[in-house]
């Protein structure tokens, strides 16, 4: 097909440009699934930002998920600012286009939501950030946020999407990794209900921590869900890895998580687990 070209919304890159086509037709009108291939009108995506074809969730900002995922969100922490402290060339400017692209001050959106009457706890890091890295300001905003759901007796919602940790902040970085586990367990010790919701892509450092500590975790569907790239894996073991190693579906057969939900029943599955958790008395209230 010629008449391609990326969705700049989108900001995918999968999709080869015909620069002839390019001069005689509008762009952004077709775009083509990175997971199943299949193309598609881009209005076909809706409001979920779907592929229509394989439930893919395409990388959206975390502002873009709030909007049809709560009924009510009071935002939290908004006045914390990133340092640079290995003073990493370009990093600065680096953060400041990620700040005009993302409206956050970090890669995570933090505070107390309602989801269909469900008080909870809410983050959702965000891909457009720097692909969604774990810098300091990341770690301290998501700690914050499990600290306020135990003062308030909330279960915690996190929605991951992360490259990993943040290599401008080095060792500041990794850190983060360690201070929000122990806030996780702080908030698990009182009794409270976590669900880790692993979105397109969960990888490195905040696999390796956070993502992976959810009494409940589930999945969108063809999400990347890993530690090490796959290159990395292969480099390392001198073998080839199959193709699907990373996708959620595989990750759920091998027992790491426990359901794949697509984006337009995340929200009445959510309000479910967290009513349900309440109901039982269990983990919360
Ligand atoms: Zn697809």
């Amino acid at each position: 097909m010629q008449l391609f070209d990326e969705l700049k919304t989108l900001g995918h890159k999968h999709v080869k440009v015909n620069k002839e086509a390019q001069q005689k037709v509008p762009t952004g009108l077709w775009i083509s699934c990175p997971k199943c291939h299949q193309s598609f009108y881009h209005k076909d995506l809706g409001v979920y930002q779907a592929c229509p074809s394989c439930a893919y969730g395409f990388r959206i900002t975390a502002r873009e998920r709030l909007e049809w995922l709560v009924d009510d969100f009071k935002e939290m922490d908004t006045d914390l600012i990133t340092k640079d402290p290995l003073e990493f060339p370009g990093y600065m400017d680096k953060l400041t286009k990620a700040r005009k692209i993302t409206n956050l001050n970090d890669s995570v959106l933090t505070g107390i939501a309602k989801i269909n009457n469900q008080e909870c706890a809410l983050g959702i890091m965000d891909p457009k950030f720097i692909m969604g890295s774990l810098g300091t300001i990341t770690g301290e905003k998501i700690t914050r946020l499990f600290e306020e759901a135990t003062r308030k007796n909330l279960p915690l919602v996190l929605f991951t999407a992360s490259g990993g940790a943040r290599m401008q902040e080095g060792i500041f970085s990794l850190m983060q990794m360690a201070k929000v586990s122990q806030a996780v367990k702080r908030h698990s010790n009182a009794g409270l209900f976590y669900l880790t919701v692993l979105t397109d892509p969960t990888t490195g450092g905040v696999t390796a921590s956070f993502a992976m500590q959810g009494d409940i975790i589930i999945s969108e569907p063809r999400a990347l869900v890993g530690f090490a790239g796959k290159r990395v894996i292969e480099q390392t073991i001198h073998q080839r890895v199959p193709e699907d190693l990373q996708d959620a579906e595989t990750v759920l057969a091998e027992g790491f998580i426990d359901a794949i939900v697509s984006r337009d029943k995340q929200k009445d599955t959510i309000a479910w687990l967290l009513e349900m958790n309440k109901k039982k008395g269990g983990r919360h209230g």
